[in-house]
């Protein structure tokens, strides 16, 4: 294979971060790369991440609610059954689907696509094992980083995908546990525990620190915590453990306290993982080119996403940040703006985050705990998911919708939401921090009756003076 022509932008990795990159790169008139060894586009969100997890929620959400709620409205039948099966090929449908549509944004947009295992072998050469067998080396003016993260691994917790599964194995189980213990409170082991919970396992979540999903405000988390085991999820806080063992049927996990004490053994036929994600640069070749990378092995860069070396950029997952698909796409963008000379932006501020439980979780901005603790005087409103018309008329009126606004200016600097769609709702609060909004801004708003986002301008309106329906 003779090398290929040299383009203005190598793209490595062909996730959101990557593929977004470089679709936005090419739209800039940038020709460009892309370099994906997966053998699909989309990376870990599209192929092993959200959207696959999204299509098991969904479908174990129908469920659920086919199983515990249609009777309640009137809609009765008999023979509920569950077809693991077609649950799963609709889930490998979705995911197929969307991975050959980038492939097609690809072609639209002129980007090149080559399948193969990508290392820097200098500032401005990418050698390629092509998965095709044979190997060719890309030539780019930049090259962009965007090799994501994998799965993080527990000292003597070896993950075989068959009884010690990490999410990829969670999202693909050919038969519904009895007993699921997920090692893990973050918001990947909650999404993946609720699938089988709802679909019929037992589901006990064992965690180190104190607290479920540490980044939640704490008053949301509990009312979170307290959602998921009405829903029978189990959790052991503050829990270490300490050995496993797979020679038997199941799976038995030694814990004890994360402070020491007695121990105690987990029956389980399967054990999740999820104990969060590592940036993924292994046989990179970044040592060969000297690129500087943090204690956690995150890849250093500056305001542009320029790494040490010049013109090497790294965004997405491989960077610090939060590990989430929209923040990957924003870096792309601005990456590839400030390649093309212009200005980027991310505004790492109001990026927000979404836990896609039912009901789900979704916020922007700071959390009470961390307002309080920058010394900032401020002030709170509330407003219940149960005082809302919507969530009572179609009896989903689980939840709570809090915001935190500036005392001085009511400028809002937090919103927190527990309802359902909480992860659509959330954009309003997301735009209203990107515009510098004041909770009487939104409050002011008119918002559609009936809809759950009135509970947000109820919320707002409880912030600098009073609620109407409570
Ligand atoms: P990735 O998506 O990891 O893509 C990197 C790509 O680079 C991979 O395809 C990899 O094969 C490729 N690659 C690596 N090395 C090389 C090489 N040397 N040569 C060629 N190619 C290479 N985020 C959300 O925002 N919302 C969610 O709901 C959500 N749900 C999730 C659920 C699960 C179960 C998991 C695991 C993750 C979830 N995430 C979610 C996180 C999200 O998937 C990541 O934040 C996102 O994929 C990061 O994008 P990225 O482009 O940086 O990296």
């Amino acid at each position: 294979y003779a090398t290929i022509e040299e383009t203005d932008v190598v793209v490595i990795g062909g996730g959101p971060g990557g593929y977004v990159a470089a679709i936005k790169a090419a739209q800039l008139g940038l020709r460009t790369t892309c370099i994906e060894k997966r053998g699909t586009l989309g990376g870990t969100c599209l192929n092993v991440g959200c959207i696959p997890s999204k299509a098991l929620l969904h479908s174990s959400h129908m469920y659920h609610e086919a199983k515990s709620s249609f009777a309640h409205h009137g809609v009765k039948f008999s023979n509920l059954e569950i077809d693991l099966p077609a649950m799963m090929s609709q889930k490998d449908k979705a995911v197929a689907g969307l991975t050959k549509g980038i492939e097609g944004l690809f072609k639209k947009n002129a980007v090149e696509y080559v399948r193969g295992i990508g290392k820097l072998v200098s500032p401005s050469e990418v050698a390629v094992n092509l998965l095709d067998g044979g190997c060719t080396t890309v030539k780019g003016k930049n090259i962009i980083i965007a090799t994501g993260s994998d799965v993080k691994s527990l000292p003597g917790v070896h993950i075989d995908e068959k009884k010690i599964v990490s999410s990829t194995g969670a999202l693909a189980l050919k038969e519904i546990p009895k007993k699921l213990v997920v090692i893990g409170a973050g918001y990947i082991g909650l999404e993946m525990g609720s699938v089988w919970n709802r679909l019929g396992s037992e589901v006990t979540v064992v965690e180190f620190a104190p607290d479920i999903v540490p980044s939640m405000d704490g008053e949301i988390r509990k009312q979170f915590q307290r959602m998921l085991e009405k829903q029978k999820m189990k959790f052991m806080l503050k829990t270490k453990v300490v050995g496993v063992d797979t020679s038997g049927n199941g799976v038995k996990l030694t814990v004890e306290p994360a402070a020491g004490g007695e121990q105690s053994v987990l029956d389980s036929d399967i054990v999740l993982v999820s104990a969060g994600r590592t940036p993924y640069t292994a046989d990179l070749g970044l040592d060969t080119i000297g690129v500087e990378m943090d204690k956690g092995g995150r890849i250093l860069v500056d305001k542009r996403f320029m790494t040490n070396v010049n013109g090497v950029y790294a965004i997405g997952d491989v960077i610090p940040g939060p590990m989430l698909a929209h923040k990957a796409e924003e870096d792309g963008v601005a990456c590839v703006e400030f390649i093309a000379g212009k200005e980027g932006h991310v505004d790492y501020d109001t990026v927000p985050g979404v836990v896609y439980t039912h009901p789900e979780v979704a916020s922007v901005g700071k959390t009470e705990e961390q307002v309080k603790e920058s010394g900032i005087a401020y002030q709170v409103g509330k407003f219940p998911l149960l005082a809302n018309s919507r969530a009572k008329a179609i009896d989903d009126a689980e939840g709570l919708v809090k915001v935190v606004a500036e005392k001085e200016t009511d400028r809002v600097l937090g919103v927190h939401i527990m309802a359902p769609n909480a992860g659509e709702i959330i954009h309003e609060a997301v735009l209203a921090l990107q515009y510098g909004a004041s909770s009487e801004d939104i409050a002011r708003t008119c918002h559609a009756h009936p809809t759950v986002s009135e509970a947000l301008k109820e919320a707002c309106l409880d912030t600098y003076t009073k609620a109407i329906h409570m």
